[in-house]
């Protein structure tokens, strides 16, 4: 299994494993069953195998992806994990993305009516093909999500006719064959050697053969119930409670007194109506109290941060492995409750991994593994779905800094969508 042992023990103990091991470890096998995800191992390598590697398969590498990084012959251990695409099969990569509509409580007068109706990734679409970018038209992934066989089917041949027009460029679709990718032309490939390829038709039988590995096994599933219970409060809530809870900091009511003062009398009014709370008086003295509804920061008031930027009243260190472990144990608690309709400053850090950790839910991919195509055995609907040929990748941890660029982008996608006279309505059967 080690390629090329030639290390001391005391050598080896210096470098640790790589830090993905340790977070599927401890992270994403408390969220998505380990049949599910493709077993990683700590490998120890030589400089020499490395080098081998490097060499051998640099050149396989497209030149974008050499131009920015290279094997790193000075590690002394890698990572061992499943080869999903090779081998004597078809391999399916899906990138499904938003599997939901946000809950409509923390969202603005404006964009309500729109997020809940279009879902994400359609209306992204929309404001991507006004970019002149080619995208997965017609694939909605609530259809996908959706308990309905008929609508996840739709779903599959939707991503085809993408897959199809857009010579195999959208990245919602990828399709390898024993471990190359193919194009639509090629589509002969997916079959059995045995069967005549003028008697089949690939799109509807690949459709077939995929259905029962999506719908009979829990991921999709999974990954619905992750996303839209990690996003609760949508990045517009997100924002705003990132912002009140920097207000209510002591410091940041210190340094601008100014604009908190209390009117002497009603005469006088408020100096910024509505917009500056005064601390709270909380029936939990540890905690104060929950973001006020119409809470929304003045543009004329007082600086805040940037959502995930943080300041010297509100800190926003990255999330290590122990914060990660230690948020799901509260996210995984039966005893926990949350008031997502109110939630408190002293939750902020909560929401802010959930967030996260939602994002990485909604960007992951799905490996499909099937054997060539044989429509007979397709046909035959006795069979049992071996649930290991079904793996979700692509789970690393987001960054806090990509918060900033969530929240601008989330702005631009609506303000996109928000007159389009032919609006596309999205069913979430999965909401509550
Ligand atoms: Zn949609």
């Amino acid at each position: 299994m080690s390629p090329n042992p030639v290390l001391a023990p005391a050598e080896e103990m210096e470098e640790p494993d790589d830090p993905m091991i340790e977070y599927q470890a401890r992270c994403m096998e408390r969220l998505i069953p380990r049949v599910h995800l493709p077993r990683m191992e700590s490998a120890r390598v030589g400089r020499a195998w490395l080098q081998q590697l490097a060499q051998s398969k640099d050149a396989e590498r497209p030149a974008e992806r050499r131009a920015k990084d290279e094997i790193d012959v000075t590690r002394r251990k890698g990572v061992l994990a499943t080869d999903l695409v090779g081998g004597d099969t078809i391999a399916v990569e899906i990138k499904p993305k938003w599997a939901f509509l946000p809950p409509p409580a923390h969202l603005s007068s404006v964009t309500r009516g729109i997020k809940t109706r279009t879902c994400r990734f359609c209306m992204h679409a929309h404001m991507k093909r006004q970019q002149g970018e080619t995208v997965s038209s017609g694939y909605c992934p609530l259809d996908l999500f959706s308990t309905n066989r008929a609508r996840v089917r739709h779903a599959i041949l939707c991503l085809w006719d993408a897959w199809v027009s857009s010579h195999a460029t959208v990245n919602n679709l990828k399709i390898f064959v024993k471990g190359k990718m193919i194009l639509p032309d090629q589509t002969d490939n997916i079959l059995a050697p045995d069967v005549p390829s003028a008697d089949v038709d690939a799109r509807e039988i690949f459709a077939d053969a995929i259905l029962p590995l999506l719908i009979d096994t829990p991921v999709l599933k999974t990954l619905s119930k992750l996303q839209r219970s990690l996003d609760v409060l949508d990045i517009e809530g997100l924002s705003r409670l990132w912002q009140y809870t920097e207000m209510m900091a002591p410091a940041y009511r210190t340094q601008f007194a100014q604009f908190f003062a209390m009117p002497e009398d009603d005469d006088e009014g408020p100096l910024m109506p509505g917009s500056f709370p005064s601390p709270p008086a909380s029936p939990h003295p540890a905690r104060s109290g929950s973001m006020p509804s119409s809470f929304q920061p003045s543009p004329t008031g007082p600086p805040t941060s940037p959502l995930g930027v943080g300041s010297q009243y509100l800190e926003a260190p990255e999330p290590t492995i122990e914060d990660w472990s230690s948020f799901l144990d509260t996210y995984l608690s039966p005893f926990i409750q949350f008031d997502h309709n109110a939630p408190v400053p002293e939750d902020l850090r909560f929401y802010l991994l959930a967030y996260l950790l939602s994002a990485t839910f909604k960007d992951c991919s799905i490996i499909v593994r099937m054997d060539l195509i044989d429509p007979e055995v397709v046909r035959d609907t006795s069979r049992e779905v071996d649930p290991t040929r079904v793996t979700v990748i692509d789970l690393d941890p987001k960054s806090l800094k990509r918060l900033r660029k969530w929240e601008k982008l989330d702005q631009e996608i609506v303000q996109a969508y928000a007159n389009v006279e032919d609006f596309r309505t999205c069913v979430d059967d999965q909401g509550v």
